[in-house]
């Protein structure tokens, strides 16, 4: 099927119901493996992160790493889900050479946590609720790289090498429930829901939920059924997507690929696919196994889990705010609108403003600069905005300086400037490039009578009236003092001088 075989996303909407699922899976951030001591430090060279355990060998003897499990129970609680009082880890068999183990420890009908939901809020402010039905623990797989190919995939590659520093990584996969009634909405649901789980995950402090770096990845299961039906279409799986903005396209485009498929009296394979971030489309990748192919069972070699519930209550006490409830919470504070907020957000500034703000800014300066000169640099550097040699308390000092008359705008970008440029500290910047305001009433007044001199017609058309002339003069009289003055008060000393009213 090509891009061209696709039916209109309105016409399919027309005819077509949209039912999702979405299956996260999220890297833990711990030091440890999951069932090994081995670190979890991907900068080091291949293979030189394995033991006995998660290479798989004979006899080797797996523990659970208790961080791991904790993690899953503040996802699960964060979640809104219920937290069992035991469960079990589970072998899912099937062999792939990443896998050393030749099963994947995971769990199957005893997850640590179930039956939860998560609030989103969609662009226009609306909120949807995402039933939850699982969040398990399980554990990642290795890596292969095909090498001696165009393409770098094993079709015509010489031969393969493994990896397995990822192997025994720990993952928490979360499920939802089937989402219904989004309708036209869906791929904004979808979308929506990745973010606010990513956010919620960074909250708790439990990953980085890095999408671009693989710590987040996303499995977009999407079927149709006709309009005014009940039972559930054919579903497609569509694998690893790994960006915010690629859920939502394939979300829109197997909406359109089904229903091409369905009014044309096709039917859909339950299958998985792959999505291409070059043209946002999906191809076919391997018809998906059922459950019992898998010939999942307990797994022998671990204890079951059994977390106390004062541990439980414990966890669930010392939860974050949630990130959505902070998001409105601060947008009320800072006094912006949703889109501002929203602006904020994509450019990953909340933490930063707020820290900004605690180191004792203004909270609009605080969101002038890193919005403005430092969103710039970021920018133009492809940095993020986290990764910019500034601190926030940095760019409070900057905020003070400016808030106290030292600096103006354009001597504070200078002074940023000189921080991002590894100049030292604001005050050192300032103290190197000679960038203090003239508040220096004579000098001003110096360089004030030396620009009416210079423009005797100007001052005149002032003298006459014309005060919107002013701002000619205040230009000479910056430009003579290099940017250093404050513009406001050169502008009511050369009307005063003048001897007109402002
Ligand atoms: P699998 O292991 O085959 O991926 P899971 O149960 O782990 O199965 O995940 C399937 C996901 O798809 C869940 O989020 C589930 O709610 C959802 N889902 C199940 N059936 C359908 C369907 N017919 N259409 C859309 N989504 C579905
Ligand atoms: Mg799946
Ligand atoms: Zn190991």
């Amino acid at each position: 099927m090509t891009v061209t075989d696709l039916v209109s996303y309105e016409d399919a909407l027309a005819s077509y119901d949209p039912v999702m699922g979405l299956e996260v899976h999220v890297e833990l951030g711990t030091k440890t493996k999951m069932f090994c001591g081995c670190s979890t430090e991907l900068k080091q060279d291949a293979n030189s992160q394995t033991c006995p355990v998660c290479l798989g060998l004979p006899g080797a003897l797996p523990v659970v790493n208790e961080i791991g499990v904790e993690s899953a129970i503040k996802i699960g609680l964060a979640l809104n889900c219920e937290i069992a009082e035991w469960c079990r880890f589970a072998r899912k068999n099937y062999f792939y050479p990443d896998m050393p183990k030749n099963f994947q420890t995971s769990q199957y009908d005893e997850p640590i946590a179930y039956n939860g939901y998560l609030d989103v809020q969609l662009e226009d402010g609306e909120i949807f609720r995402v039933q939850i039905e699982r969040a398990h623990m399980e554990e990642d797989t290795g890596k292969s790289t095909h090498v001696g190919g165009a393409t770098g995939r094993i079709q015509g590659a010489s031969h393969s090498l493994l990896d397995y520093n990822r192997a025994g990584i720990p993952l928490i996969e979360i499920v939802t429930k089937p989402i219904e009634g989004a309708g036209a909405r869906a791929p904004e649901v979808a979308k929506a829901y990745v973010a606010e789980l990513r956010e919620l995950i960074k909250a708790l402090g439990v990953s980085e939920a890095r999408m671009e770096m693989g710590q987040m990845r996303c499995d977009v299961n999407l079927s149709l059924r006709p309009n005014g039906t009940e039972t559930f279409g054919t579903r497609s799986e569509t694998k690893n997507v790994n960006s915010l903005r690629s859920v939502e396209r394939a979300a829109r485009f197997e909406i359109q690929r089904h229903a091409a498929v369905l009014s044309s009296g096709g039917t859909i394979v339950q299958e998985t696919r792959h999505f291409h971030e070059e043209d946002g489309s999906t191809t076919a990748g391997r018809i998906k196994d059922n459950a019992e192919d898998y010939r999942y069972f307990p797994e022998p070699d671990l204890v079951p889990v059994a977390p106390a519930r004062e541990w439980v209550e414990e966890l669930r006490g010392g939860l974050p705010e949630l990130p959505r409830l902070r998001r409105n919470r601060l947008k009320e504070e800072w006094g912006v609108s949703e889109h501002d907020m929203q602006s904020i957000l994509n450019a990953g500034a909340v933490d930063l403003i707020v820290a900004t703000t605690d180191a004792g800014a203004p909270s609009d300066q605080a969101r002038k600069w890193w919005m403005g000169e430092l969103a710039r640099n970021a920018n133009e550097t492809g940095r993020g905005l986290d990764e910019l040699p500034i601190t926030p308390v940095q760019v409070a000092r900057v905020a003070e300086l400016v808030t106290a008359g030292d600096l103006n705008d354009k001597l504070a970008r200078q002074v940023i400037e000189g921080v991002l440029a590894g100049e030292g500290d604001p005050d050192t910047v300032v103290e190197k490039r000679g960038l203090k305001v003239v508040s220096d009433e004579g000098a001003l007044g110096t360089a004030v009578d030396e620009a009416i001199a210079a423009n005797a017609a100007i001052a005149d058309k002032i003298r006459g009236g014309k005060v919107a002339a002013a701002g000619a003069l205040v230009g000479a009289v910056m430009k003579a003092t290099r940017g250093q003055a404050d513009a406001a008060r050169v502008r009511e000393l050369i009307l005063e001088k003048l001897g007109v009213e402002g």
